[in-house]
């Protein structure tokens, strides 16, 4: 039988877009499947009565994102579309917002830290800056850190680094537990990415990108993929209303997701898909009827909340100071991340409760909050961000390694980095994957192959 596509596409986050975009331009009949009403996954925003709601991801960097700006420079998307953010990132110690968090100028001023923790941190980068060749954003189990979590890598150095800065950015930006997440990611992650001072966001929203690459694409949205079979020709969608067939799936979902979809991935497949955990997310969005943010001296974009100062939350961040078109003029936008651990929890509880413990505990960093919330969104992901643990990075090589197959996987827990130029990077490696077997048993030109081999 010829199959109806040569590939279909499961999940349109931001990786099987890339993909799809990517094996559309190599010429080949391409579909996307989206279980949701739209495009985006974790990179979805929403419009509401003029303010701009991310639902996921905040902002990404000009450093570290190499394959995202190719893409947006391929899709014509503008410089003044990704603009800088507004404001600092700051922790939250003894009372206080303490600015410059993650900026390497925090040796000088504190951002929290206490001056014998400084000196640390100091030693901490020049150790980075001496061994950063070593971490290369792709490869992240090739590090001297081998597989040291980052409570291990934070205990060469005084304490207030694991609690005031180590534990409070990998809490607010990926949920981890510093005691099962590895350091390599993390350190790759931030030398790519560079201080906050030059991180860029969406002007008009984070599922900018999503938007634009889906314009291009055969995307069926609202339509779930319950499972995928694969044979030695192809792979087979099973969907409520019957099947499909394609010459390769790519299954561009959350890793649980994947190996719940996949009836019969190989060993290699099977072992890293199930070590390729994730934790979860919670977030609430506050439309405000007054730009109100944290108190600090200068604007804030991020507060981070450590787990030695507060249970329930790990983050505010003002998203009108992030990008002023978030809110319309003279409005607020504030987004209140929870802390990973409190999450299980807020799942089996009713939004208004989520909201209202999530408010009266941002209420001690933003004066005046209760009375300015207009409207509240909660958003959750039951996989928010990939884990990256000791397990995960050890078996990740041999799954690297494994050979092209009918059904081939794209997301950011492929790379095991935990942004969204993991995820981008990792559909473009899908499809050269996808193009490699097809052109090997159809004697396709491979010309395409090399061009988009990472
Ligand atoms: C709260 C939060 C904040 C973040 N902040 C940042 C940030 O500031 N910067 C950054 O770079 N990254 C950030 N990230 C990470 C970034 O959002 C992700 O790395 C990226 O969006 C992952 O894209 P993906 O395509 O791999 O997966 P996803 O976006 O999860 O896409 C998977 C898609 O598959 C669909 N799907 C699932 N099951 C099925 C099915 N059975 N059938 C059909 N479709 C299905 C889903 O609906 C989804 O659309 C953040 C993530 C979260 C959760």
């Amino acid at each position: 039988m010829t199959p109806q596509l040569d590939v279909a596409v499961v999940g349109a986050g931001i990786a099987g877009l890339t993909a799809a975009h990517e094996l559309g331009r190599a010429g080949l009949t391409v579909r996307v499947y989206e279980e949701q009403p739209h495009v985006g996954g974790r990179m979805h925003s929403f419009r509401h009565d003029g303010y701009t709601v991310d639902t996921g991801a905040e902002q990404i960097s000009p450093h570290g994102y190499r394959a995202t700006w190719e893409l947006l420079a391929r899709l014509g998307v503008p410089d003044s579309d990704v603009p800088r953010v507004g404001g600092s990132l700051a922790t939250w110690r003894n009372g206080r917002a303490r600015p410059g968090a993650a900026d390497h100028r925090a040796v000088l001023t504190g951002a929290g830290l206490s001056p014998r923790a400084r000196a640390d941190l100091a030693r901490m980068l020049s150790w980075a800056a001496l061994h950063r060749r070593h971490f290369a954003a792709d490869r992240p189990e090739h590090t001297p850190l081998g597989t040291a979590t980052v409570a291990e890598f934070a205990a060469r150095y005084h304490r207030d680094v694991h609690d005031y800065l180590l534990q409070p950015l990998c809490g607010a930006f990926f949920g981890w537990d510093t005691a099962r997440s590895t350091a390599a990611p993390l350190i790759g992650l931030l030398l790519a990415v560079g201080p906050p001072a030059g991180w860029r966001t969406y002007r008009d929203g984070m599922d900018l990108l999503a938007r634009r690459l889906a314009d291009g694409l055969d995307v069926v949205t609202g339509r779930a993929v319950h499972q995928v079979t694969s044979g030695r020709r192809g792979a087979r969608l099973h969907l409520d209303d019957g099947t499909v067939t394609a010459r390769a799936v790519v299954l561009a979902v959350p890793a649980p997701v994947a190996a719940r979809l996949h009836a019969r991935p190989t060993a290699d497949e099977a072992a890293y898909l199930a070590a390729c955990t994730f934790t979860p997310a919670l977030k609430v969005s506050c439309l405000l009827d007054r730009p109100l943010a944290p108190a600090c001296g200068r604007p804030l974009y991020v507060l981070l909340t450590p787990r030695a100062e507060d249970r329930v939350l790990s983050c505010v961040i003002a998203d009108h100071v992030k990008h002023p078109g978030r809110a319309p003029d003279g409005k607020g936008l504030l987004t209140l991340m929870a802390d990973a651990r409190t999450i299980p929890d807020l799942l089996r509880a009713p939004h208004a409760e989520v909201v209202d413990r999530l408010t009266t505990a941002a209420r001690r960093y933003v004066p005046g909050l209760d009375t300015a919330v207009r409207r509240s969104f909660v958003h959750t992901h039951v996989h928010g961000l990939p884990e990256a643990t000791a397990r995960a990075l050890r078996l990740r090589p041999r799954f690297m390694a494994r050979a092209p197959r009918p059904v081939e996987y794209a997301g950011d827990w492929v790379m095991l980095r935990p942004a969204s130029e993991g995820a981008v990077r990792s559909g473009a490696l899908a499809a050269s994957r996808v193009l490699a077997r097809l052109a090997g048993s159809h004697g396709r030109p491979a010309r395409r192959i090399e061009e988009l081999t990472l």
